[in-house]
């Protein structure tokens, strides 16, 4: 597994399940993709006889767990970000596939239910709470080229002091958010700083009170490490007349950054030395994201009714041109 290795995007296909209308709908129709995860292969049908087959690093099918989602997809790069590297985990895929189910929201109360963003927080706030260190995060939403802020629109960012018993739901909960939106990006920005010890600290407890202290004889090293959480705009093919509820305007605005991100994971797929940061707004705010050392992981979502076949074949050659 080389999720945690820089370089290359990981990529990993889920599948959401059939909602209530497509059961009923599309109940005599087969799904348009077959997830084969132990061979890591999906087959896409192009006709009752035959279909197309890629490959991905992950599969994860209808049935995959949010935990499990999380294991796969963003564990790795969390734990890359602890050890003071930049960690991007992006979720690409047409309007309700299940992006922001898969990333989660902010503020999510069912445990279960809690997607990437809640598990990572937790994940870094559970590593970072015995040292003297810093959390901070900002979450911002990309709208036609125009960044907000949705945790405080009057503040460009909310600094977290380290506290233990604080947890990544909790900070967020009554912040009002408005990231459910296909026509932006919703980009969560978590900066960790953390002190490491040399490696010749003893760990002692005679001060007397019983509270552990540690002791170093070399200076504290500083890490700092970015996590970067994308939820994406609908990768949908959006109407030039509008007829869909988006303007002209929006269309040409997600297009064009899509577009421009697709650009830049091939450069990194391809060993370019060059990758276009500057086309948009978005791959300018993600340019840590891009070559280096750091680590990218991007989850393609996709439904499994055959009406949307079109649209997930599009998902699916965006994921394949990553690899
Ligand atoms: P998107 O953000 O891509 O537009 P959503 O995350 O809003 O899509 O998902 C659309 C709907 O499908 C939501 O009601 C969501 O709860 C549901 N959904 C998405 N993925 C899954 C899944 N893996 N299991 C169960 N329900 C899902
Ligand atoms: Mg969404």
């Amino acid at each position: 597994d080389d999720t945690g290795v820089p370089g290359r995007v990981r990529v990993a296909v889920r599948l959401r399940p059939r909602n209530a209308e497509e059961r009923v709908a599309d109940s005599d129709f087969p799904d348009c993709v077959e997830l084969q995860p132990e061979v890591k292969r999906l087959k896409l049908r192009k006709n009752n006889w035959d279909s197309d087959t890629y490959e991905f690093d992950e599969l994860l099918t209808e049935f995959a767990s949010q935990k499990r989602v999380y294991e796969v997809v963003a564990k790795p790069v969390v734990e890359s970000v602890l050890d003071g590297y930049n960690g991007t985990v992006m979720a690409y895929g047409q309007t309700g596939t299940g992006k922001t189910y898969t990333l989660g929201q902010l503020g999510e109360e069912d445990t279960a239910a809690r997607g990437i963003m809640v598990r990572a927080m937790e994940d870094i706030l559970a590593d970072v709470s015995l040292e003297t260190n810093s959390v901070s995060m900002s979450y911002l939403q990309l709208y036609m080229e125009t960044i907000q802020d949705l945790l405080n629109p009057t503040n460009d960012n909310i600094s977290i002091v380290e506290d233990p018993k604080r947890e990544a739901h909790r900070f967020a909960a009554n912040t009002k958010l408005n990231a459910e939106s296909s026509r932006s990006h919703a980009i969560l920005m978590v900066h960790v700083k953390k002190s490491v010890r040399g490696r010749d600290s003893v760990l002692s407890s005679e001060n007397g009170d019983n509270s552990p202290m540690v002791k170093s004889l070399k200076p504290p090293i500083v890490r700092k490490g970015k996590l970067v959480i994308v939820d994406l705009a609908g990768s949908e093919r959006i109407d030039k007349s509008g007829s869909e509820g988006h303007t002209l305007e929006e269309a040409k605005s997600i297009n064009l950054s899509l577009s421009a991100l697709g650009k830049c994971i091939n450069a990194l797929a391809e060993n370019s030395a060059h990758v276009p940061v500057r086309d948009s707004k978005l791959t300018r705010l993600l340019r840590d994201s891009f070559g280096g050392t750091a680590r990218t992981s991007l989850v393609i979502t996709i439904g499994p009714s055959p009406r949307h076949r079109g649209e997930t074949a599009s998902t699916i050659m965006f994921g394949q041109r990553a690899m």
